[in-house]
């Protein structure tokens, strides 16, 4: 019987405990974020004014393409895993770009989701579509004033970085830079594209993970959890949406076990490593991949 793998939460040396969940506020409500929030989408409809172009919409794609990358190898598979080694100018670079993705800061992020892992679809997972339904694990979450803090004891590892506790203060700066630099490049059109709208589903496809991929799609492992593979969630996140083999076997960078399990990110960070950016990356242990492979 292969054994599930919960020894990868580099900072988390205490037991699970029934909720509220460690770090978490009691209270609960909605948070006054779900202003910016509701701007963020509502900005989008500004299309209809500024109008398209080729070159907008490869931005809004480039964009898109170029922070889930941050989000996905430097959010989920570095500071949440830890499932490779690099430098630390390129551990500040993938925190630097992931706060462009407008999802707070890389410590706040990391640490909610090592909360997630912990309690998988029980009580006091942040956020969990089996235990508090679709909309919550998708947004509701996020516009609570119950998860506002940064959980600094999830995340001793990264925090002691005074840079990384920085970017994480401060995570708007980038992403208000960006928004600057895109007006100042094309105008109302490159800043709606590029930011808005690329920002919006960049939200959604994020957000699917936390939601759809405990919902829908097939389970290979007995991760003891609702975690589900997904084709066609792992081709909008570079990867993510083979979540069944990642709850089974967190610690690896490699997400898509298989040949035809495409994961864009692992990709993209073998390719760094021939260049000595990345290191040390974690590969699924062959007796869990040759196990199910029949
Ligand atoms: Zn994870
Ligand atoms: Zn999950």
């Amino acid at each position: 019987m292969l054994e599930i793998d919960r020894t990868s939460l580099p900072s988390l040396d205490v037991e699970p405990k029934a909720a509220p969940v460690d770090g978490a506020k009691s209270e609960s409500g909605v948070s006054v974020k779900i202003i910016p929030f509701i701007f963020m989408h509502v900005a989008c409809v500004a299309v209809f004014f500024t109008g398209v172009s080729w070159s907008a919409v490869l931005l809004c794609a480039a964009l898109y393409a170029l922070r889930m990358f941050a989000l996905t190898a430097g959010y989920h598979r570095y500071f949440s895993h830890r499932t490779y080694k690099t430098s630390r100018w390129f551990q500040f670079a993938l925190g630097l770009l992931g706060t462009m993705a407008v999802q707070k800061g890389p410590l706040w992020w990391a640490a909610h989701h090592r909360r997630h892992h912990k309690y998988t679809d029980q009580e006091g997972d942040v956020h969990s579509p089996v235990q508090d339904g679709f909309w919550w694990s998708h947004v509701g979450w996020i516009i609570d004033i119950k998860y506002d803090e940064t959980d600094w004891d999830a995340i001793k590892d990264f925090a002691r970085y005074p840079e990384m506790r920085w970017l994480n203060k401060y995570h708007l700066v980038p992403p208000v830079a960006l928004a600057v630099a895109l007006f100042f490049i094309g105008g109302w059109q490159f800043l709606v594209w590029g930011f808005f709208v690329s920002t919006v589903i960049l939200y959604h496809c994020t957000f699917s993970i936390n939601s759809l991929a405990h919902m829908w799609g097939t389970r290979r492992y007995q991760s003891g959890d609702e975690s589900r593979n997904n084709l066609l969630l792992a081709l909008i996140t570079g990867g993510e949406g083979w979540h069944n083999n990642h709850h089974y076997y967190m610690s690896t960078v490699k997400q898509g076990f298989f040949w035809w399990e495409v994961d864009f990110s692992y990709y993209a960070l073998r390719m760094l490593s021939w260049f000595g950016i990345v290191w040390d990356l974690r590969m699924p242990p062959k007796h869990l991949v040759e196990a199910k492979s029949r």
